[in-house]
């Protein structure tokens, strides 16, 4: 037997012992590379250390391998201190993907991070924690997919969550939320002197305050929650808060990546066999592979399995095994824009932890030792809303251009997107639009230079993001290097609906931006400016500047295979018996709502499913 590799594997402890405290740190043992497994789960990110673990949970008997491309990082400041946020991008622990050249765009690129550690994309993202409309996680089972509904999504995303805050004045729901599963959530505890403005200035445009916006509907402004231990203030996410609580049957495989997964034809159907990593080592699963690599990973992961379209196969090289067209299309984001503003001298920002050492390190301490700190800070101004409410009576200009777009694309997302807009019963209640209250300067011109006058000062910025762009793109393996990043195509205002609305949401920033009391606690508008005012000019903008919110979701699509679905509602890719799909590529339909508390949702569900399957 050779002991090749080193993983990690997780210590079981009762349950009761970690509710609501730190994680336990998990053990370190060796791997039998020659050992097989009952399921491998490829990915210990969001959604796959959830999936294993409640299988660990489900299936006591059973042995489950995570395979993660990335290390474990527990002591990792960057990661763990909610301040630090947006710091690991671009790092050691982001993939780092590079979009094609964007025409529609003036050719720039796009860049979108994924997180490459154990913890996925819930290590690395920017701890916003909250739910869509109830009408939106319906219409995952009207697209075909029995049970995927608000009542099932509901129990299952509170299932994965511990939201602590509901005694708080700004928070007075009363149910859907969820106060036992690993993954804590909490109203910022830290809210810069700024923010006090965010609620009463939407009052002024009308737009009424959402105490309940985990309940089912999300419009309205109000404060939300962020993936914060409260017990501790660090980033809660799956590899802390889910592997701790799995049993000593979980084990975990780092820095290793899986290259394809194995598949032997049993006749109508192709059984998964295990997976061949980069090295060519090949792991046995002895009933099932569960593919939770991301949006942008698991479709070339299938492709380079000989799952996908034949001309993309056929140019990579790779023998088609099913023909599954689906795979890598129907890439769906939240395309987002935002203006930022120079604040008054009175008003201390974000910004001042990058620029004064002195103060950044004084807040460092404060974090240590548990006081009230600027590192606490998440994001948490909110405005979620539909149409009429951003554009009164504009609106049916833009619904025209929306009408134009189904038309000629006339796919089944595309159409639901459409009667969203046009039925009564949903434009009132579902938003399409996102604006965000984020402190500190963010954009593409950057923070002034230290010769500039305004270097020191403090910027606050407003980010507005389109809920249901009409845009899909894609992502597929890499035509010419089989083993390079894949092609990732967002194609962000490739439409006529999608830059019009756009060009709107630059608008109402700055319309809530010169809203009192907003209005009182800025200077100037550092990006773009005052002057950019007409349609023209706010497109050009939108060109320059439009950019991923990090929800890029739907290419595995979970619907039905003539409508370019790649797994059926059990999760299962079509042409195979026991090869699932776990993240967050399966949603069919982008909700309005920042995603991981759905993918948690997911992964809870599919591990019922599975652990059903094999009891
Ligand atoms: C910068 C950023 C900010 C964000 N902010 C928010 C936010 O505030 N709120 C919110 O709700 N959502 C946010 N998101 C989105 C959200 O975090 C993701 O949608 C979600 O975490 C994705 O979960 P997943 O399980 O699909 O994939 P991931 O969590 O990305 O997991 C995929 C895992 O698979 C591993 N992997 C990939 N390929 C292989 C392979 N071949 N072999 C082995 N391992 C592999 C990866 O390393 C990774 O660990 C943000 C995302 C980013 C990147």
């Amino acid at each position: 037997m050779t002991f090749a590799r080193f993983l990690l594997a997780v210590a079981f402890l009762p349950l009761v012992s970690l509710v609501g405290t730190a994680c336990a740190a998990p053990l370190e043992r060796e791997y039998d590379a020659a050992e097989s497994y009952e399921f491998i789960v490829v990915g210990g990110g969001t959604a796959g250390n959830a999936v294993a673990t409640r299988l660990s949970q489900q299936l006591p008997d059973s042995s489950i391998l995570v395979i993660e491309a990335g290390p474990f990082a527990p002591d990792e400041d960057r990661i763990n201190i909610p301040g630090f946020k947006g710091s690991t991008l671009g790092t050691k622990y982001d993939w780092n993907f590079t979009s094609i050249a964007q025409p529609q765009l003036n050719n720039r690129v796009i860049t979108q991070s994924r997180g490459k550690v154990l913890g996925g994309s819930s290590a690395i993202n920017l701890l916003i924690w909250d739910r869509a409309s109830k009408w939106e996680y319906d219409s995952w089972e009207q697209l075909g997919n029995p049970g995927w509904n608000w009542k099932n999504m509901i129990g299952a995303m509170n299932n994965a969550e511990n939201f602590s805050s509901y005694e708080r004045s700004n928070y007075t729901g009363t149910t859907d939320f969820g106060t036992e599963g690993p993954i804590n959530a909490v109203v910022n505890k830290y809210m810069p002197m700024h923010q006090d403005m965010w609620l009463p200035t939407f009052d002024n445009l009308d737009v009424e305050r959402n105490t309940d916006w985990l309940g089912g509907d999300n419009t309205g402004s109000a404060y939300h929650s962020s993936t914060i231990d409260p017990s501790n203030y660090t980033r809660s996410y799956s590899a802390v808060e889910y592997l701790p609580r799995a049993g000593s049957n979980l084990k975990i495989m780092l820095d290793t990546e899986v290259a394809k997964v194995n598949l032997e034809n049993n006749g109508d159907r192709y059984i998964a066999t295990g997976v061949t990593l980069l090295n060519g080592n090949v792991i046995n699963a002895e009933k099932e592979v569960i593919v939770s690599s991301g949006t942008l990973k698991s479709p070339p992961l299938l492709e380079h399995s000989g799952i996908g379209r034949k001309a993309i196969l056929d140019c990579a090289g790779v023998e088609q095994l099913i023909d599954l067209p689906g795979v890598g299309e129907n890439l769906q984001d939240h395309p987002r824009i935002q203006i930022s503003y120079q604040l008054k001298d009175n008003y201390t920002s974000f910004d001042k932890l990058k620029v004064d050492p002195d103060y950044a390190a004084e807040q460092y301490t404060l974090w240590k030792q548990g006081e009230l700190s600027a590192y606490d800070y998440a994001a948490s101004a909110y405005s979620y809303q539909n149409w009429s409410s951003v554009l009164g009576d504009k609106e049916a200009d833009l619904v025209e251009a929306a009408k134009r777009v189904a038309a000629e694309t006339n796919n089944v997302v595309n159409n639901k997107k459409l009667i969203w807009l046009t039925d009564p019963l949903f434009s009132g209640a579902i938003a399409e639009a996102e604006f965000l209250l984020s402190d500190g300067y963010s954009g593409n011109k950057g923070y002034p230079k230290k010769e500039d006058p305004r270097y020191g000062k403090g910027f606050t910025t407003i980010f507005a993001a389109l809920m249901h762009a009409f845009a899909r793109g894609y992502v597929h393996i890499n035509p010419t290097d089989a083993s390079a990043k894949p092609e990732y195509n967002p194609a962000f205002v490739s439409n006529e609906y999608d830059m019009k609305a756009l060009v709107e949401l630059s608008k109402y920033i700055r319309k809530i931006a010169t809203t009192a009391p907003f209005s009182e606690i800025w200077v100037d508008e550092y990006e773009p400016n005052l002057e950019v005012d007409t349609d023209a000019e706010w497109e050009d903008f939108v060109r320059k500047n439009v950019n991923t919110f990090y929800h890029p979701v739907g290419t595995c699509s979970m619907l039905p295979r003539e409508d370019g679905g790649v797994v059926d509602s059990m999760l299962t890719v079509y042409g195979t018996s026991n090869l699932r799909v776990v993240d967050a590529s399966i949603i069919p339909l982008l909700v309005s709502a920042h995603p991981q508390t759905a993918i948690y949702g997911i992964a809870e569900r599919a591990a019922e499913a599975i652990s059903g399957a094999w009891r």
